[in-house]
């Protein structure tokens, strides 16, 4: 089964590898379990429920709440040559009509659709008159109350699964607490059998940076000037501040675009089509720009403001490299910006009060940290981070040289927290270090304490900053109600003298060597000349660029220079499909190019008749064929010209695709080897399974070679099934 499923992430998405999780839950799922799968943006969960899709006789549903993501995954989908379509209420009455036909006509493996189109009139006796194999639910946290994007509609799927009840489940999410995931599979009616799948939140791709606002827009237009030609979004907290920074930008010569609520359907509508397609690389935006967005290339997202909350942060630095390459994220932190949020949590009443403290909080623990950045950010998810350092966020590269000791300064404060009996927040207890005379200092009679006015060697400014530290070093507590600080044991032992405390007092310097994160070596100039190429077939075809090819392909393209089939077809992400459709125009530029430069290809071939085209039967499939009707290993090499080993490995290919193969035929040529060596070979298939030969051959102690071992193998096996 797997792999078949490995065949067609080949042959259908052009991938050589499962992400980590994938083939675990294609396999708990063709093995007939629920399963619900938690994996963050970009970690390739659609493909979990399309390889099974195209696996099954029937049809797979497969439920989406947003109508611009099911168009981008139809539109891969028919590129790769899988068919898919979608029904909803904004196709024209006789596209409408043609897709209905063709899936009751079977033709189709895939239908989306959003969950309430599910139960329209139109709909119900259309499902009720196919084989429905698999329901898949994208985006299934919206099915919870608790979870932070709660849809109605999406309730209404507890009915449809018990319609299909003969049918699969299969749910997907980017976030989901363990309450959120308990609402799923209990409305879904997952039973004891379903499987549960988390994945990593550690997205390693992205670069991580924390920087204090200080001339904001000269630090974001040094930032964008290291991405020439390259998409990003900018994320501002208001819609003002949007078109502020898009005029700015645009006055500097940049191609930018705004993406907010107060803009017209019309203009956000082509504003994010012209950022998807590539025609317009930056986008300007408020947190409503990214729900659906699946472009890949996102190589920088700037938050320009503080984000709402940690989940908020996570889900929109998510956008960023979703092709799995480098990709920067810039957090400016304004000390103004916490103030004012501050202000807007204090209008709130108690209970949403503590909620939204201890939002900031943990985002502020996250911004504010010295520590490698991914520890804050996934213990926020629940799960820790194991190494000391990641290398890809600021903290990790940064030398540490502006860090120092404040062990002194730490005691003054702590003793000062603990004199005035641990009620105070920080900026009176500030006032009561610096020696202010202020009424709440003079009320209290804080004046006549030891500690007072024994901290001038800090501003203000300084203290602050240092007092944040020590709550995020855990020497303080803070009261989330009314903000009162009190010394942790941990804070004791500073007072005592038995703990260093080291803090930053200068907001932090340029990071260094972050700019330069993409490390692959391609042809700049070769990239560029496919990327246009790229551009043009995409526009002609009117789909965005990056359902041709990622630039991840063009880049190994320009890697490697294949200049035949074969060897494009070695190329991350060229498919069969694709091959047909796009081969040519890739490999005339290709080979233009190297011609004119003297460079040669630097990839090996793959044979493409290993690998099915659409088109026609494979050649695998036709020897498998033969060979069952009663042609000997001999009669196919004269027939094809083709070498035995060929042979074996078409058989191979035709076994691995659920066919037998009949006995007898491969007896001639085991009899010439050894007996004790094939007996001894065939306990080491039982042994190390036949997935992978090199087991075997050690297990052999290298007796056997490789060539030999395939045909014990295909013996094996063929005697086995
Ligand atoms: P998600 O739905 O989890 O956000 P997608 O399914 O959209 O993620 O996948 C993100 C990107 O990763 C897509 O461009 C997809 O083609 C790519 N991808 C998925 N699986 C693999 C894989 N096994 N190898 C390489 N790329 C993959
Ligand atoms: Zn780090």
């Amino acid at each position: 089964m797997i792999r078949q499923a490995r065949m067609l992430l080949k042959e259908k998405f052009g991938y050589d590898d499962f992400r980590p999780l994938q083939q675990e839950v294609i396999e708990s799922s063709l093995a007939r379990n629920d399963t619900l799968l938690i994996m963050p943006t970009g970690g390739g969960k659609s493909l979990c429920y399309q390889i099974p899709a195209m696996m099954r006789p029937g049809l797979t549903v497969v439920v989406s709440p947003l109508i611009s993501l099911m168009q981008d995954q139809v539109n891969q989908l028919t590129e790769a040559g899988v068919p898919a379509v979608l029904l909803n209420s904004s196709l024209t009455p006789e596209a409408y009509a043609r897709n209905v036909r063709q899936v009751s006509e079977g033709q189709v493996k895939l239908l989306y659709a959003a969950p309430e189109a599910l139960f329209s009139p139109r709909m119900l006796p259309l499902l009720d008159n196919v084989k429905i194999d698999c329901l898949a639910v994208d985006e299934a946290h919206c099915i919870s109350e608790w979870g932070h994007d709660f849809r109605p509609e999406y309730r209404q799927l507890a009915e449809v699964r018990k319609r299909f009840s003969d049918s699969v489940c299969m749910a997907l999410t980017a976030t989901a607490t363990p309450r959120v995931r308990q609402d799923i599979r209990k409305i879904l009616g997952f039973d004891g059998n379903a499987r549960e799948f988390l994945a990593s939140f550690d997205r390693k791709n992205l670069f991580l940076e924390v920087k204090e606002k200080q001339q904001p827009l000269a630090q974001l237009v040094n930032f964008i000037e290291k991405f020439p030609n390259e998409s990003g979004i900018i994320y501002c907290l208001t819609r003002k501040q949007v078109d502020e920074i898009t005029l700015v930008l645009q006055r500097r010569g940049y191609n930018a675009r705004s993406y907010h609520a107060g803009l017209s359907d019309e203009v956000r509508k082509t504003n994010q089509e012209l950022f998807i397609r590539d025609d317009v690389p930056i986008m300007v935006a408020t947190v409503a720009f990214g729900m659906g967005i699946d472009k890949p290339n996102v190589r920088f997202v700037v938050h320009f403001d503080l984000p709402r909350n940690i989940e908020g942060y996570y889900q929109e630095i998510g956008r960023a490299g979703r092709d799995n390459l480098d990709a920067h994220c810039l957090l400016l932190l304004g000390y103004g910006d916490i103030q004012k949020i501050k202000y807007f949590i204090n209008q709130k009443n108690a209970a949403e009060q503590r909620v939204a403290t201890l939002h900031l909080n943990a985002l502020l623990g996250f911004a504010e940290t010295e520590v490698c950045r991914r520890k804050p950010l996934l213990a926020y998810f629940g799960e820790s981070y194991p190494a000391e350092s990641c290398g890809m966020c600021d903290n990790c590269r940064s030398d540490n040289r502006d860090i120092i000791d404040v062990t002194v300064g730490a005691q003054k404060f702590l003793s000062c927290v603990k004199r005035t009996g641990e009620k105070f927040g920080t900026g009176h207890i500030i006032d009561v270090l610096r020696g202010s005379q202020s009424q709440k200092v003079l009320k209290f009679g804080h004046d006549k304490l030891s500690t007072y006015d024994i901290g001038k060697e800090y501003s203000k400014e300084e203290w602050f900053r240092l007092a944040r530290q020590f709550l995020h070093q855990e020497l303080l507590n803070q009261d989330t109600e009314f903000g009162g600080l009190a010394v942790t044991e941990k804070g004791w032992e500073v007072m005592r003298g038995n703990l260093d405390v080291q803090a930053r007092l200068d907001p932090k310097g340029p990071t260094p060597a972050s700019a330069d994160l993409d490390s692959t070596e391609y042809d700049r100039d070769l990239f560029e000349l496919l990327r246009r190429e790229r551009k043009k077939l995409a526009d002609a075809a009117d789909i965005p660029p990056y359902v041709i090819f990622p630039d991840k392909t063009l880049m190994e393209m320009a890697a490697r220079f294949p200049q035949s089939e074969g060897q494009l077809m070695g190329i991350h992400g060229v498919g069969t499909m694709k091959l047909r459709k796009y081969g040519q125009a890739f490999l005339d530029l290709v080979t233009a190019y190297c011609r004119e430069h003297g460079i040669e290809a630097n990839i090996a071939a793959i044979d493409l008749d290993l690998v099915s085209s659409s088109g026609r039967v494979p050649r695998y499939r036709v020897i498998g064929n033969a060979y069952n009707d009663g042609k000997s290993i001999a009669d196919l090499m004269a027939e094809y010209s083709i070498k035995q080993q060929t042979v074996l490995d078409h058989l191979y290919k035709f076994w691995g695709e659920g066919n037998a193969l009949r006995t007898g035929g491969l007896e001639p040529l085991i009899a010439e080897l050894a007996a004790e060596q094939v007996d001894a070979a065939i306990t080491a298939f039982d042994t190390h399974g036949t997935d992978y030969l090199s087991p075997v051959f050690e297990a052999l102690g290298k007796t056997l070679d490789y060539e030999a071992l395939k045909l014990i193998r295909l013996f094996y096996l063929s005697s086995r099934s």
